[in-house]
């Protein structure tokens, strides 16, 4: 296949010969190429994002109970497009129940490597192979608890772009920082190195999900106006780079998010969607959410 022709199929994936025989640049433009035609795709139907983060929770049983309730809850025609980012040791249950369904899966962390001598962890393409959608990558989790530093989380952001896989780059101030005022330059910074690494044309198939720390699993929710504020400046600041790019990029709020606050959250124009730990865990509240898009 000639390489121009193989950049315009919009085929998310490259049959092995056509890996092999292309450039890396070319093969990163075809992804990012058809993950953009994913995006518009998706567009269309103009469906907020609401993400589960189930984090290190979960056995083979409840997972089982947990995805088998969300099936049977989820309305024909919802109002949300539902996915969950599991553990990844329970990717192979996920898949097998959430196949040929409306909900959507993925990882929380991936290697910034290629498979190879790296003990423990994750590479890209096994988290294709289980037809991951999406990874998170910089949750504040693993920044704080594993010392990831914001050049590592664009590297795992573009080696998750280079395999097909849609990263959501979770980006948010301390309390710390938010009271001495450093939100805006916190958050520019995390942003600043996947500009740097990826360009700004990669947010054109990425999202970004804005979790203030001090929100993340405390009930202290950020309020609507605040979430705004964060989102119409993280908008602003793309926007600067490209316009359209910044437009089209989904932002969602993550910190503390029930069918309580849900409503008021979403209500907001540059909130696109949720980013949802805890209520997550539980298929009614889970659901309630994305209702209240
Ligand atoms: C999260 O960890 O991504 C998160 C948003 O958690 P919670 O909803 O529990 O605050």
């Amino acid at each position: 296949m000639r390489a121009d022709t193989a950049y315009m199929s919009g085929s998310l994936l490259l049959r092995t010969s056509e890996r092999e025989s292309l450039p890396d640049s070319l093969i990163i433009r075809h992804l990012i190429f058809a993950l953009i035609q994913q995006r518009h795709r998706h567009n269309m139907t103009r469906l907020p994002n609401i993400i589960g983060n189930w984090k290190m929770h979960g056995t083979r049983d409840s997972v089982r109970a947990l995805l088998n309730d969300m099936m049977a809850r989820l309305p024909s025609r919802p109002a949300a497009q539902f996915a969950v980012c599991v553990p990844a040791i329970y990717l192979s249950i996920v898949q097998e129940q959430l196949a040929g369904s409306q909900i959507n899966w993925g990882a929380q962390d991936l290697s910034p490597n290629p498979p190879g001598a790296h003990t423990g962890d994750i590479a890209a393409e096994m988290l294709r192979d289980y037809g991951c959608r999406y990874v998170i990558v910089g949750h504040s989790e693993r920044r704080t608890q594993h010392g990831e530093d914001n050049m590592l989380v664009a590297q795992k952001y573009a080696v998750a772009q280079r395999a097909g896989l849609t990263p959501i780059l979770c980006v948010g101030e301390t309390a710390q920082q938010r009271a001495a005022g450093e939100t805006h330059m916190v958050i520019a910074a995390q942003l600043e190195a996947v500009l740097q690494y990826s360009g700004v044309q990669s947010l054109a198939a990425g999202i970004i999900a804005y979790e203030p720390v001090w929100a993340i699993g405390t009930g202290d929710t950020a309020t609507p106006e605040q979430a705004q504020v964060v989102h119409h400046d993280i908008r602003q600041q793309i926007a600067a780079c490209d316009p359209v790019v910044a437009q089209q990029l989904p932002i969602l709020y993550g910190g503390s998010m029930q069918p309580q606050n849900a409503a008021d959250l979403l209500a907001q124009p540059d909130i696109d969607g949720g980013l949802i730990g805890g209520a997550s865990l539980q298929a009614d509240s889970f659901l309630a959410i994305g209702g209240c898009a």
